[in-house]
């Protein structure tokens, strides 16, 4: 910046003062050219501070521009405004046009997008347009004589997997070992503390808002986790990071769980079963069926392990010997694609739904 310094009682002498103009005598002199040529000084000097000050306004206005466009569309994790074409375009999208897109664009980004498989210019345009990511959880622990250890996150990440390809919505990687510390009884049951748990999971959850996720769907498959899944959603939520939902396969078809087994069960039964016999029937050892059933509780109902309205049990082990409930030999792996393909159905249409939602009404309403 440049400063002139003008003694206002110069004005006088340069005949800018119209009550004291310059006498005639002395409009030839060297006072006159002296005058003169200090006023044209004082004219150029009066342009030039003009001209670099539009110039610096005019940075000003691009440099502000541009922060904004950048704030809304990289790191905050919210987006104050979404485009109109955006909106359009998930309200439109239907399955059916994924399966058009599919056939038609082999290698479009925005289909089957799993993180882990991507590489980042192609997260960048997928995370330019859409907001939302799919987040599968499960456990690692005894699921009786007849499951695998893995049963749970297996099938949080089939149903993930699933939805994921069906809607072209981004897929991060299982979180394999939960809230487990009720199976320690048995062989190779792992598990975290429920803070541990509960840290590990908002951060990396935050961490997708830093990449510009604003929603997520836990998709959960171990009944240990729902509450600390539950409570970093409202962590998430009270402070506007971003919004984060629990969502667990049999809970969103309850109706169609209870037809398809007589004698069902919380942990290791006929369910859970029939969906690894579906999604993976080579860890399943379907000799052991029987045994399954006839080591552990059959019939489990909330008055069961009750003593006057209070549960009275902490450990499954309280429970059943070998640490499952329920009828293990109804499960078939025909039932399995059934209610895996009811429960999908349920999942792509909750994604669609909260892609939907404008982000504000996501958040915590105004104190009335
Ligand atoms: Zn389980």
């Amino acid at each position: 910046m440049v400063f002139v310094f003008l003694n206002p009682g110069d004005l006088f002498f340069i005949g800018l003062d119209p009550a004291a103009p310059l006498g005639v005598d002395q409009q030839w002199g060297p006072a006159f050219w002296l005058h003169s040529a200090y006023a044209y000084l004082l004219v150029l000097i009066t342009s030039l501070l003009v001209v670099d000050l539009l110039v610096r306004t005019n940075r000003a206005l691009y440099r502000g521009a541009r922060a904004s466009k950048s704030a809304t569309s990289a790191n905050s994790g919210r987006r104050p405004t979404e485009s109109a074409g955006l909106v359009r375009l998930r309200q439109h999208r239907t399955r059916h046009d994924c399966h058009v897109l599919k056939t038609h664009v082999p290698g479009e980004s925005r289909l089957r997008m799993y993180l882990a498989e991507e590489a980042w210019p192609d997260l960048e345009s997928y995370l330019t347009e859409e907001s939302l990511a799919i987040v599968p959880l499960g456990s690692t622990e005894q699921h009786g004589p007849h499951l695998p250890e893995g049963t749970d996150h297996i099938i949080a990440e089939g149903f993930a997997s699933a939805a994921a390809e069906r809607t072209g919505y981004l897929r991060t990687p299982t979180i394999n070992i939960g809230v487990s510390p009720h199976h320690r009884q048995f062989h190779g049951t792992m598990w975290v503390e429920p803070p541990v748990f509960r840290d590990y999971v908002e951060s990396f959850t935050r961490n997708l808002a830093y990449h510009g996720i604003d929603r997520v769907i836990f998709v959960n498959a171990h009944g240990g986790n729902v509450q600390h899944l539950r409570e970093v959603g409202r962590r998430l939520r009270d402070d506007g990071t971003i919004y984060a939902i629990e969502w667990m396969w049999n809970e969103s078809i309850p109706d169609l769980v209870d037809e398809a087994f007589a004698q069902n069960g919380p942990h290791g039964g006929p369910k859970e079963t029939a969906l690894i016999q579906h999604l993976r029937p080579e860890l399943v050892h379907e000799d052991r069926l029987a045994e399954a059933r006839d080591g552990g509780l059959t019939s489990f109902d909330e008055a069961t392990m009750r003593q006057h309205g209070a549960r009275t049990f902490y450990d499954a082990i309280d429970n059943a010997e070998n640490g499952v409930l329920g009828d293990q030999t109804d499960a078939t792996a025909a039932k399995g694609k059934q209610l895996f393909e009811a429960a999908s159905d349920q999942l792509v249409d909750l994604s669609e739904w909260l892609a939907a939602q404008p982000f504000a009404d996501l958040m915590p309403k105004d104190h009335v």
